[in-house]
């Protein structure tokens, strides 16, 4: 199995409630989330820093990004926002060395900021969180496709 965790969840051989995937990217929810519905987008092939990330890669990435905060917003966590975050080297605070894109869900007034790594954070419930992500992006392709 791979020694990077994001690539073992990639290829299946590690646990994570996952959201979404396709041919280029995986999305699952954060172990230590900031806040319900934390996602983590990963592209397929390990890039370790953003300056590895191939621009279609890096494109894949972002879409699926734009599509589950979409689709969060559609969903029973009816989210108000999205912070798209990327955190690229140690200086930026990245933690995994696999270039993963944050979709972070907001709500009018809630209290969290953007010191990631800095919060006490607890997971809510990953299995019915993932599972209403899912609804959301199954609800935005029937809207697409009435
Ligand atoms: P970063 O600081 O941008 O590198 O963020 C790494 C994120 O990965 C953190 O928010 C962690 O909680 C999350 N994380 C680490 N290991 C796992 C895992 N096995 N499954 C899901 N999320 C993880
Ligand atoms: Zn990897």
């Amino acid at each position: 199995m791979s020694s990077c965790v994001f690539c073992a969840i990639a290829e299946g051989g590690a646990p994570a409630s996952r959201v979404y995937e396709d041919d280029d990217v995986v999305a699952f929810l954060d172990i230590r989330p900031i806040a319900r519905g934390h996602t983590l987008v990963v592209p397929r092939i390990h890039a370790a820093r953003l300056e590895d990330l191939d621009p279609a890669s890096g494109a894949a990435v972002f879409r699926a990004g734009q599509r589950i905060a979409r689709a969060m917003s559609r969903s029973e966590l009816a989210t108000d926002g999205t912070n798209l975050v990327l955190n690229d080297g140690r200086a930026a605070f990245q933690t995994v060395f696999h270039t993963h894109l944050h979709v972070l869900p907001r709500w009018t007034g809630d209290r969290v900021r953007m010191g990631i790594g800095l919060l006490r954070r607890r997971p809510h419930d990953p299995e019915t969180t993932a599972a209403l992500i899912r609804a959301g992006l199954d609800r935005l392709t029937s809207e697409e496709h009435p």
